[in-house]
């Protein structure tokens, strides 16, 4: 086996954890992972995972790279194989999906037609809705991925996108030199998505519906996901009984056995938070009693695949909430609010002023009590943005804050706030991303 397969038995067997190893993280590379009449498929482990098929028509890519990284990928691949693109399918449109040029001005170099792209009908909708808020996604992915709170626009957002040339809705089954290949449709992290079967080989493409995390079913600063459907799409995968799964991030999963507990166990996972939540609305509860009251079965939380590193089951709840609700979180002040500064201000004046919140603040920090010292902090700071001393406090809270985390979402959240508030969270937070400020955070302990 090559590096990326046996880094793939370490993380199964436990040798290895995703809290060090980021499912988004190294190794990276590309490796043979089955041969089927003399037909290669090859993985390409990176940020986000390519499957590369030959066929005697050429070659049928299942997320041929990033927008960011494709030159890398497109590299590697024509290391091993020269043969003309025929088919690529994007598993969704978010944008370490869906780069392709190389592979475009290949073909044009070589006067080679133009592979058929195959998206859900969905992406094209996507690329248009990501042109329209380029600016905004350069926010929330800064903050996600970088903890900062502002890069501008970000370029993989405002580029022009290669759109699907060939769309379908609800599924689809092509013939490439012999070789079948199905689509199935199901929303789960995005209404775009596309899981791809290779019934002669028995591998199984998931994208993003399986990425070696909690999946993200939750993320706060992005659109609705679909924990309900995406549970059923899991299930509809076991049905074929995959040998060997490549994941949308993260590493491949060898044999039928672990497919199948990896699938149902992440079923049943979402299946869990979606049940106890739609239980509790339909008793009236408020979305605060909700995430306060969901818990999840602990031997799901032991399973390596099914980490709180990238995305959190709390964050799930929320969006089933959004997805079955409305925005109304069942707290009535919380309908028509005040401004949060005359909140601050308010409070900081019951207290005795924002220092005195501010070291309350740092008294419940040091109890342990995170998501109070956040509250306390954050009026503090509102109301005094310009006390050197508050914002070293109300900073320091929530560089803790993140140091305790273990999502990359939580993570790039608390950081980006701490550098608002004028913290310096580079001294402890390491690593130049999110991930591997988690990795290095993780490898020190
Ligand atoms: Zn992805």
């Amino acid at each position: 086996m090559g590096k990326i397969l046996d880094f793939a038995e370490d993380l199964w067997v436990g040798r290895k954890n995703t809290y060090s190893n980021h499912p988004f993280g190294v190794p990276r590379g590309l490796e043979l992972i089955n041969e089927y009449n003399s037909q290669r498929t090859w993985f390409y482990r990176g940020f986000s995972n390519s499957i590369i098929r030959e066929t005697s028509e050429g070659l049928v890519i299942v997320d041929p790279g990033a927008i960011f990284d494709v030159h890398t990928k497109f590299k590697a691949v024509r290391e091993v194989t020269s043969l003309q693109v025929n088919t690529v399918i994007y598993t969704h449109g978010h944008t370490d999906h869906v780069g392709i040029k190389p592979y475009i001005d290949e073909c044009e170099k070589n006067n080679w037609s133009k592979p058929q792209v195959i998206g859900h009908e969905a992406v094209s909708h996507r690329f248009d809705r990501y042109k329209s808020t380029a600016s905004w996604n350069g926010f929330i992915n800064a903050r996600q991925f970088g903890g900062i709170n502002s890069r501008g626009t970000d370029p993989t957002y405002s580029i022009d996108f290669f759109h699907p040339n060939v769309s379908y809705n609800k599924e689809l089954t092509i013939q490439i030199g012999g070789v079948e290949v199905q689509l199935k449709h199901s929303r789960g992290e995005t209404d775009d998505h596309t899981w791809v079967y290779f019934p002669d080989s028995k591998i199984l493409c998931t994208g993003d519906l399986f990425i070696w995390a909690i999946p993200n079913a939750g993320n706060p600063q992005k659109v609705q996901r679909y924990a309900h459907e995406w549970a059923l799409a899991l299930n509809k995968m076991k049905e074929n009984n995959p040998e060997i799964l490549c994941p949308g991030h993260g590493v491949p999963i060898i044999g039928q056995e672990r497919i199948y507990e990896a699938l149902d166990n992440t079923a049943l996972l979402l299946e869990s938070l979606h049940d106890q939540t739609i239980s509790l609305m339909n008793k009236g509860a408020s979305l605060d009693s909700i995430i306060h009251t969901v818990k999840l079965p602990e031997d799901l939380l032991k399973k390596p695949y099914l980490q709180p590193v990238y995305d959190e089951p709390e964050f799930i709840v929320r969006n089933i909430w959004r997805l079955f609700g409305g925005w109304y979180d069942g707290t009535p002040s919380h309908l028509k609010p005040a401004p949060e500064i005359d909140q601050a201000k308010e409070i900081v004046n019951l207290a005795g002023g924002a220092k005195k919140l501010a070291e309350r603040a740092l008294e419940l920090m040091k109890e342990g009590k995170l998501r109070l010292a956040c509250h306390l902090a954050e009026w503090a700071w509102l109301d005094a943005p310009n006390d050197e001393h508050i914002s070293e406090i109300a900073s320091k809270v929530f560089i803790t804050r993140a140091k305790l985390e273990k999502s990359t979402m939580a993570v790039g959240i608390y950081i980006a706030t701490a550098r608002k508030m004028g913290g310096n969270p580079d001294k402890e937070m390491l690593g130049r991303t999110v991930m591997q400020s988690q990795e290095l955070r993780n490898k020190k302990e």
